[in-house]
């Protein structure tokens, strides 16, 4: 048997165009472009590489895209003036802060002081909030992407088993109340997750965001699964997931590649969020 592969960029192509088309049809209309700021600080070679690939997208699709890149050694207060600006900046639609944070950079204040309204990666605690009491505002970009992945190729959620392994604020936490808005019956692992093969091995449904390249194997894997693979972990020259897809992809009924799977949807949606975020600022309906 080998699964189904459930490849992104057609999806992420789908909605990109559909985002140029919206922005064109608003331009028109307003005059405006939804205006996107990327601050990250230092130079961390994958938070570089990933701030110049989402500028680029942003750029293609018709929205103004600026990186505010800061020094390794910038102060709190600089930070928080950088953000304060952007905030009262009213070309500025989204706001992504990018991880990593330098060491002596009060990262959960910074992330408080972001204004709710521009928060297009949902990490602020307002944004957070409306996701677990179910109604959403903004929702982080990569499981909002996962799931629109199953819905693409017809997975059915309601009543499902679903595993999530991971349980960060950006990724493992918000996939695991996405599947449980949708009716699934949620299991969260992580590090400390006694037998994780044992768990992994209930799931109809099984969406892993660790960052630990093969961790699940395909013993781990029920036979006719469906696997969503957040993981990119560089391996020598190659990006690798933290599903061993190699083993993986003769027991799963359905699995993400990477690269190439949850990756290009993750940017194709949060575009989708800046377009929401710009417009609500002109008063316009929610696309999503
Ligand atoms: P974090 O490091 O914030 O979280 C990792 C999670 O994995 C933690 O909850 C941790 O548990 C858990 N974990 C670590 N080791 C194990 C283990 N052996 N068994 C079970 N669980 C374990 O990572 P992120 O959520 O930010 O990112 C995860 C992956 O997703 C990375 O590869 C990252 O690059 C990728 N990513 C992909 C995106 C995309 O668009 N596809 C976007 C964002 C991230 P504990 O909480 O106990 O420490």
């Amino acid at each position: 048997m080998t699964a189904e592969i459930m490849k992104g960029s057609p999806v992420s192509k789908r909605i990109r165009a559909q985002i140029r088309e919206r922005i064109e049809s608003l331009h028109g209309k307003y005059g405006q472009v939804p205006g996107l700021a990327i601050v990250r600080a230092g130079e961390d070679p994958a938070s570089v590489w990933y701030a110049n690939s989402l500028k680029k997208a942003a750029t293609k699709v018709g929205m103004h895209a600026e990186i505010l890149a800061l020094p390794a050694s910038v102060s709190q207060a600089e930070f928080e003036v950088t953000l304060q600006r952007l905030n009262n900046d009213r070309t500025v639609h989204g706001i992504i802060l990018q991880e990593p944070y330098p060491d002596h950079i009060d990262a959960e204040r910074i992330v408080g002081l972001l204004a709710p309204e521009k928060d297009v990666d949902g990490v602020h605690p307002l944004n957070a909030g409306y996701h677990f009491l179910g109604s959403p505002r903004f929702v982080p970009a990569t499981p909002l992407g996962g799931l629109l992945l199953l819905d693409e190729y017809g997975v059915t959620l309601k009543g499902a088993e679903a595993v999530v392994v991971g349980r960060s604020n950006i990724v493992g936490k918000p996939m695991a109340l996405l599947l449980l808005s949708r009716h699934a019956t949620v299991t969260i692992c992580h590090s400390r997750t006694r037998d994780l093969g044992a768990v992994t091995r209930r799931a109809d449904v099984l969406c892993v965001a660790v960052g630990k390249a093969g961790l699940i194997t395909g013993d781990m894997i029920k036979p006719g699964a469906v696997v969503i693979d957040f993981g990119t972990n560089p391996v020598g020259d190659e990006l690798k997931g933290d599903v061993d897809f190699e083993s993986a992809v003769h027991v799963a009924g359905k699995i993400t590649p990477v690269p190439g799977g949850t990756g290009p949807v993750t940017t194709a949606v949060l575009l989708r969020n800046v377009l929401n975020a710009f417009e609500q600022s002109l008063g316009e309906s929610l696309t999503q």
